[in-house]
């Protein structure tokens, strides 16, 4: 069966096309894409500003949609079903997979990064990438999951207290999630540093207490004043990512989530002195049931973080207005 694509071909703009889709084998899932999520990393594909990436490829890694077909053994999923889509496949068989960290896998891939994506009409995924949505969880929120998802499993790593103090530098759709896993978790001084004022009031809609605009204000010398138990860092810039390592307590944690093009340089001296401990955190498919729980109870409301909504035959649109981005955009998303 053939399904519509849209293929990145190495440039900026993809093309919409059709692509042979493979046979449905024994335990795989066939989903209509309903709702599609561009997140940064697709235009960072997109520009190559990633080595992992080789075209030509549908990208497209958030995604929800509708179960159109079921191969002969599955019987958790139901055609009809609606789903959210986990995008990291591992072997399924090693220790790692087995321990439910398939994204570390030494097989591991990923759909829309390093394999056909969610840019598709119809894929084809294995049942274990599908989690079957309640009702209360609409498609373009359910499209959100996965960056829902590599936040949480952030927040296992950090291994957040209830009453602990947290600073979150950036405010990216990702940086917004983390501001209000920080809240519902208790944090009990929540800042947001960012550049977007319509983010930063987001952000404090999320529950933040305070939301500091680092063009317009000395981020420096608020670091020297003020010191926090967790340090996220959701940019990836060089200089973010120092301010960090500023911004962190005597023996506090920084998680490193933000991705940086090249190599940064940081202070390990001051690291090892002050009893600081970085943590790295890129995937977490163990958390995902989790992540459909706090959406089905209305903990994260992930309405307003979409700010603009295209149609399928229009994803190169959305594409162009995600890249470039103004203050009232946060989370570009494309329905079909
Ligand atoms: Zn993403
Ligand atoms: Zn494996």
């Amino acid at each position: 069966m053939e399904t519509r694509a849209w293929v990145w071909n190495g440039s900026l703009v993809p093309e919409l096309t059709s692509l042979e889709l493979p046979e449905l084998r024994e335990y795989d899932v066939m989903v209509k894409v309903r709702s599609i999520g561009i997140c940064a990393t697709d235009l960072h594909i997109m520009n190559r500003s990633v080595s992992f990436a080789e075209p030509p490829y549908a990208l497209g890694h958030e995604a929800a949609g509708e179960v159109v077909r079921v191969g002969a053994g599955v019987t958790r999923i139901q055609v009809g079903e609606r789903c959210a889509l986990d995008p990291s496949v591992g072997c399924g068989s090693c220790d790692v997979c087995l321990a439910g960290d398939k994204h570390q896998c030494a097989h591991s891939g990923e759909y829309g990064l390093n394999r056909s994506g969610f840019w598709q009409e119809h894929v084809i995924v294995s049942e274990k990438n599908v989690y079957v949505l309640p009702e209360s969880i609409g498609f373009d929120e359910a499209s959100q999951a996965e960056t829902i998802h590599v936040c949480l499993g952030g927040m296992d790593k950090v291994r957040l207290r209830a009453g602990e103090t947290a600073i979150i530098i950036g405010d990216g759709p990702t940086g917004l999630f983390f501001a209000r896993l920080c809240k519902i978790m208790g944090v009990s001084r929540l800042t947001v540093a960012g550049t977007r004022p319509r983010r930063l009031e987001l952000a404090l809609a999320y529950g933040a207490d305070e939301a500091i605009n680092i063009i317009e204000q000395d981020l420096l010398s608020v670091a020297v004043q003020q010191s926090y138990d967790v340090v996220i860092e959701a940019v990836g810039k060089p200089e973010t990512i120092q301010l960090a390592q500023r911004f962190v307590a005597n023996r506090g944690r920084v998680l490193l989530f933000g991705l940086p093009a090249r190599k940064v340089e940081v202070d390990v001296l001051d690291l090892i002195l002050r009893e600081v401990t970085c943590i790295g955190s890129a995937n977490a498919p163990q958390v995902w049931p989790r992540v459909i729980a706090l959406l089905a109870s209305g903990s994260i409301d992930v309405k307003p973080m979409i700010t603009n909504r295209y149609p399928y035959e229009q994803l190169d649109q959305a594409i162009n207005c995600a890249m470039s981005g103004g203050d009232e955009t946060i989370k570009v998303i494309v329905d079909n």
